[in-house]
């Protein structure tokens, strides 16, 4: 099966419509993609109510495609550990990420809070923020399997950062988490373009364990 969960549309900082990027999924051969647009507190976010419109437009285009199309966020992580998303309502799936982390020990005593947030499915390029990718501290990484695996949050393989590291999605492996695979795209041409994550499932995951709303 040919999966993309995690594809920005121009309701926040993706450059193409939801229309457009259906089209492009579908013309790739993909069976099932993730709409997941930057939550509150992003400088480009949507709100809740505009994630419910993108879900109605779905709905009326998903007759005439093959690719089924989920309609999601991908929400922030605060500094406090708290998730940036008032409800998930009407969302097939709910990305957590945090891009603004002043620092190393904030970002996972953040991220270690907010996988505890019901609302959350997926924990999105671990290991990303600030615009950078950051080293990891092996007791908080630890800490971070643990986190995922007692809450059932599955870790994003995500291709834009090559991202989480090989050490890390092997923990996560072995400790039964399951994975999603991302593009990250923000534009049509990058919808589907998750070979480096699809070949690091392949390889780390046997492909056993594909997270699927
Ligand atoms: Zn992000
Ligand atoms: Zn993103």
């Amino acid at each position: 099966m040919k999966v993309d969960m995690h594809i920005h549309t121009n309701k926040s900082d993706g450059r193409d419509s939801v229309h457009n990027i259906i089209e492009a999924a579908e013309k790739k051969g993909l069976d099932l993609i993730a709409l997941t647009d930057h939550g509150p507190g992003h400088g480009s976010g949507v709100t809740e109510k505009m994630v419910s419109q993108t879900k109605k437009e779905v709905e009326l285009l998903q007759p005439s495609y093959h690719v089924k199309v989920l309609v999601g966020i991908e929400a922030e992580i605060l500094s406090t550990g708290e998730v940036y998303l008032a409800t998930r309502e009407d969302m097939d799936i709910v990305l957590a990420s945090y891009h603004g982390a002043p620092s190393e020990e904030v970002y996972y005593k953040a991220v270690l809070k907010a996988l505890e947030d019901e609302k959350v499915d997926v924990l999105a390029h671990h290991a990303w923020s600030m615009g950078m990718r950051f080293g990891p501290i092996l007791e908080y990484e630890d800490m971070l399997v643990e986190v995922l695996r007692d809450n059932d949050v599955a870790i994003e393989i995500n291709s834009k950062h090559t991202l989480p590291s090989w050490d890390f999605l092997v923990k996560c492996r072995d400790a039964g988490i399951k994975y999603t695979i991302g593009s990250d795209a923000h534009k049509v041409v990058d919808v589907g373009s998750v070979s480096w994550a699809n070949n690091t499932a392949r390889h780390i995951f046997k492909n056993k364990g594909l997270f699927i709303p």
